[in-house]
């Protein structure tokens, strides 16, 4: 079934498209101005990029990727391979941000000086919700909890100009997909789960918001040309297998590597059956293989989704563009791998605990829990989220309900429902969906994140062994209840409904009878639901939704509260260089990083996270978990006092910041690898932020790399890396060279001289990657001054 091969496939060209003949008429029609893509100007581009691609066949998303191009030219020059090695210089035409990450996203925006963003931009209240009681008490008690958050991202959503969506207007990805998402577009969001707008056949991709800000400021986005992975879909899902099943069973091939630093792109006759929102859900859990993104060819479904949420004007467009040959894959395009699925053969799947690529299929869970020595009893069943809240989704869900209570069978285990959106929320209340699952016991919660992101204040179970079932995409430890031993378990939203009836999880339904009080048997029929709610979707409560494209507002105070301890206004960091000529100050070392240093080494996360909004609170957990090479101790430094001789022990940050009270700069050694993992912005806001003007590296993480350019932190690399035995803390190191660079003298070389605290001194020679874009923001002080710089 699974290819691996280089192949070209006839097939990748899309289905052939018809008129649509949808009959779900919207109740409203939104403004489409700001969200009909730029068809024209993307094709023109393509065009000029096929001549330099000499004409060969693309896949769809190297051209949504590459009609993004900020200058085909230089982005393509290399002359060699493309997918996988090249950096392409894009521009993306939309951004979105929930309410957590938003938070640095919008200060580090702030201090570019700007007075609006340069492409359209929203702000989802989404993930600060908590789940206790039910909608309407969760949603006041968040809002007074996080007034804070709330009223900064407002005031600074007026004031640039950004959509803000609030809180009770539901889960940024459900929003952007029924309103911002087009075919053919690239976008951007500062969440993982970004992806699930690939559902309407773009490239919707999860970034940290110093990415977000450089589409905001118009900076060009660097990302890596992915590799392009074909899923080849035939056949038909039938009875109780959904969308769900099949991302659940592609996890279960890829496991959670298996698509880092690749495109899914899907192709074939399968996929014309799902619905958009369904395609949403393979999206969305794309995240869950680690691919960079998923996008699909643009179907009928999808013009049936857009007519249908109020965006005829899009699919018009969308239409004359795939009639042009644009949202779909080019006949004889090349895959880098192609994996055939055959939707006929699928089964529903069950994923976990734990990870989400320990896939297990329905037909063989029983015996895998019985194998396991678990007790054969589920806690709870959770269904909704972002991932798995479609109108298609409570329908079915409403279907089972609905025979469940013809039977006289209610839930045996609470039962919680999470909204995607105020949209979904009211027309399931409008459509009886809601009565529905409430008859048989269900709680249906705000249209927020809630239980998916741990926001479930959950009694019933503390620090004991059990099990619930999702319909979520992430299962990791602790995610849902903060509770280590609970084994959360994802599945279709079906699934997770019916064995919410039996209490058990060996329960099949496919096979299974449940027992009436009657005594008779009872079994399930498949469940039958709709795509599309007949009578159009409603919007519910429209006080949550703002208004489309605001006018800037730039007399608008941003609201900061002196005293808050999650909010602090970042002030621009100081050019390292002043009038002192074009090479560093002379930089002592903090420490020598040894071995593994990811993202979360240097910016730990958990606890922390309440403090993504403050630098100073958040800069308390530099590097807390990295391994000082000098001693093999976690969190330990070292002040060396070159007056006295003396050496103080302490923890890193507390060291970093005796450096930066004393005005001292400083420079870190490191080792391979440097910043490997989440594109977290923290982990170069914060050594910056403490006075770190230089890292030198066995080598660097490039998207680490990339950040520490933007804080005007010089990444350099050992040109031999034995040398990076040869520099410890309490040694002083000055660049020889780096004026030439910057100067743009040809071959120039950029030279450490090192003086030990013994008195030595020898020079070592580097290497580095800085361009000459990143060499006028190093100049600056920062990517966000150099723009500032350029306003002026
Ligand atoms: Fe992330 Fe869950 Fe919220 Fe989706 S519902 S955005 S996965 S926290």
């Amino acid at each position: 079934m699974l290819s691996t091969t280089l192949r070209s496939s006839a097939l990748a060209a899309g289905p052939t498209l018809r008129r649509s003949l949808a009959t779900h008429t919207p109740f409203y029609e939104k403004d489409c101005s700001s969200i009909t893509p730029p068809y024209a100007q993307l094709i023109g581009k393509l065009e000029h990029v096929r001549e330099l691609l000499n004409n060969r066949p693309l896949t769809l998303a190297e051209k949504i990727l590459y009609s993004h191009l900020n200058d085909p030219e230089k982005s393509l020059s290399g002359g060699g391979k493309i997918r996988g090695e090249s950096y392409l210089q894009l521009t993306p035409q939309r951004v979105a941000m929930q309410d957590a990450s938003a938070q640095m996203a919008l200060l580090q925006f702030m201090s570019a000086g700007l007075s609006q963003c340069a492409v359209p931009t929203s702000i989802h209240c989404d993930h600060l919700i908590q789940a206790i009681n039910g909608a309407e008490s969760d949603l006041k008690r968040s809002i007074t909890s996080n007034k804070e958050v709330f009223d900064f991202l407002e005031s600074a959503a007026r004031k640039y100009g950004i959509e803000f969506w609030k809180p009770g207007s539901g889960i940024i990805h459900q929003i952007v997909l029924e309103n911002y998402a087009a075919p053919g577009i690239l976008m951007l969001g500062t969440d993982s789960h970004t992806p699930n707008a690939g559902g309407l056949g773009l490239l919707a991709i999860g970034v940290g918001g110093a990415d977000a800000v450089d589409a905001m400021t118009g900076t060009p986005w660097e990302l890596k040309a992915p590799q392009v992975v074909g899923i080849h879909l035939t056949g038909k899902l039938s009875g109780w297998a959904t969308p769900k099943d099949l991302i659940l069973h592609l996890a279960g091939k890829l496991t959670v590597r298996g698509g880092t630093g690749r495109i899914l792109e899907y192709f074939g006759p399968g996929v014309a059956n799902q619905s958009c929102t369904g395609l949403a859900t393979v999206a969305n859990m794309g995240a869950e293989v680690g691919a960079t993104t998923s996008t699909f060819p643009y179907t009928e479904n999808m013009r049936a989704y857009l007519n249908a949420t109020g965006r005829a004007p899009v699919a018009r467009a969308a239409d004359h563009a795939a009639s042009m040959g644009f949202l779909n894959a080019d006949k004889g395009a090349e895959y880098d791998e192609v994996i055939e699925i055959n939707l006929s053969e699928l089964e529903p799947t069950i994923n976990g605990p734990f990870t989400p690529d320990l896939a297990t299929p329905l037909s063989k869970f029983g015996s895998f829990v019985k194998e396991q020595g678990w007790k054969d009893e589920l806690s709870a069943g959770l269904i909704g989220s972002c991932t798995n809240s479609s109108y298609e989704d409570m329908t079915q869900v409403a279907d089972l309900a609905k025979q469940a209570k013809a039977a006289g069978l209610v839930t045996k285990v609470p039962f919680l429902c999470t909204p995607g959106s105020e949209q979904i929320r009211a027309t399931m209340e409008r459509d009886g969906i809601t009565s529905t699952l409430e008859d048989v016991g269900a709680v249906v919660l705000a249209n927020a994140c809630g239980p998916c992101i741990g926001q479930w204040k959950r009694d019933d179970m503390k620090d004991e062994e059990n099990a619930i079932l999702t319909s979520f995409n992430r299962n990791f430890k602790s995610r849902n209840d903060g509770n280590r031993l609970t084994m959360n378990f994802l599945a279709s939203p079906t699934i997770v409904t019916a064995m919410a009836f039996s209490g058990s999880l060996s329960f099949n339904p496919i096979t299974d009878t449940l027992t009436l009080p009657s005594g008779k048997p009872f079994r399930f029929a498949p469940p039958a639901g709709q795509d599309l709610p007949t009578e159009g979707f409603t919007q519910g409560n429209t006080n949550y939704y703002p208004s489309p494209t605001p006018e800037p507002q730039p007399e608008t105070e941003i609201i900061i509260c002196a005293d808050s301890q999650r909010l602090e206004l970042l002030e621009p960091f100081p050019s390292h260089f002043g009038n002192r000529g074009l090479e560093l100050p002379p930089l002592k070392v903090l420490m020598r990083v040894r071995g593994k240093c990811t993202t979360d080494h240097i910016s730990a996360a958990g606890p922390w996270l309440k403090y993504k909004g403050h630098l100073t609170n958040i800069s308390e957990n530099l590097l807390i978990t990295a391994v000082n090479d000098e001693g093999g101790d976690v969190n330990v430094a070292f002040d060396y006092d070159q007056a006295t001789g003396e050496t103080d022990t302490d923890t890193i940050p507390a060291v970093a910041k005796r450096f930066k009270a004393r005005n001292e700069p400083w420079t870190l050694v490191v080792d391979d690898n440097y910043g490997e993992g989440s594109a977290r912005e923290h982990a170069a806001l914060q050594p910056r932020f403490y006075g770190c003007a230089m890292i030198v590296a066995r080598s660097f993480a490039r998207i680490h790399e990339t950040n520490l350019k933007k804080q005007g932190v010089l990444p350099l690399w050992f040109a031999d890396k034995n040398d990076y035995s040869r520099i410890g803390s309490g040694d002083v190191v000055q660049t020889i060279g780096l004026a030439d660079l910057i100067e743009g003298r040809q071959n120039a070389e950029v030279k450490l001289k090192v003086t030990k605290r013994t008195g030595e001194v020898f020079e070592i020679l580097t290497k580095h990657t800085m361009s000459e874009d990143q060499l006028k923001w190093l100049r600056a002080g920062s990517a966000l001054n150099f723009i500032r710089s350029q306003l002026s």
